[in-house]
């Protein structure tokens, strides 16, 4: 990518429970890497007893705002921006209650995700027995029939880790079906103007591959999807991680730039 023109948009704070690191040395190593934005994306808050353990409490986030303000305070003059943002779960049947939450933020952009299907989270080890219990092809559907459905009913930016099931390394058995569930989810980002994330976490998972695969990311292009790149740090030295293997498989799937957003805004960001 042109030096100075690195967007690294999902990162978390030491808020969420499960991240270490001052939010200090996450900017400062966002700017020793020389990034151009560092956006901060954390867990949102959620409606009570949904995934306490992973997330800040509502009560914390005059907290995250001021942290994210501190370090825009602190970015001045290093050539790097700070933006605002969060990583929103699709809670069903709750999401009016997010919403009145997500809405009057003035958020530079917004990362859906989605971590919990039939009731736990799919990326947990902890959770893995029961993942296999309810039968691998009927997790993943679930998790597709989710992805329509949250794709389709709310606003966000950027689809977050798009095929998060996999994490363990547990697929689909029909490369067919997910070719053809996620290509129409992927029509729909086209639609809705929302992009995929190339998220980098997947290296440093079990599975060891970035999501999405190189196939889906291939056929979120044919779609006309454009794409963001994410590392989904959890400490400062996860920052902007794994990113010209990103750009290199970016670049392998037809792409030649990633986008940022300011203010809702998308921003281009060539590779060369
Ligand atoms: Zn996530
Ligand atoms: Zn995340």
């Amino acid at each position: 990518m042109i030096p100075g023109q690195l967007a690294d948009l999902h990162t978390h704070t030491i808020l969420c429970g499960h991240a270490s690191g001052q939010p200090e040395e996450f900017l400062d190593a966002a700017i020793a890497k020389g990034l151009k934005y560092y956006g901060i994306s954390d867990h949102l808050p959620s409606p009570d007893g949904f995934d306490q353990e992973s997330r800040m409490m509502m009560l914390q986030y005059p907290e995250y705002r001021q942290i994210v303000q501190n370090m825009k305070k602190r970015a001045e003059g290093s050539g790097l921006e700070v933006l605002y943002s969060c990583e929103m779960d699709y809670v069903p049947g709750r999401m009016r209650e997010v919403a009145d939450f997500v809405l009057p933020e003035q958020y530079d952009y917004i990362i859906g995700s989605i971590h919990t299907v039939n009731g736990f989270l799919v990326d947990h080890p902890d959770y893995t027995p029961r993942f296999l219990e309810c039968g691998v092809d009927f997790m993943w559907n679930m998790y597709f029939d989710m992805l329509c459905e949250f794709v389709t009913g709310f606003p966000f930016h950027i689809l977050g880790h798009a095929d998060l099931p996999k994490v363990f390394g547990y697929r689909h058995s029909d490369p067919a079906t997910v070719a053809h569930r996620m290509g129409s989810i992927f029509e729909l980002c086209a639609e809705k103007n929302i992009m995929v994330e190339i998220n980098t976490a997947g290296w440093r998972k079990p599975v060891g591959e970035q999501y999405p695969s190189l196939e889906l990311l291939k056929l979120a292009r044919e779609r006309g999807v454009c794409i963001t790149l994410g590392s989904d740090a959890h400490k400062p030295e996860q920052i902007a991680a794994d990113f010209d293997k990103a750009i290199a498989l970016a670049e392998a799937a037809g792409y030649s730039c990633a986008y940022t957003f300011k203010n809702g805004n998308p921003i281009e960001l060539p590779f060369r």
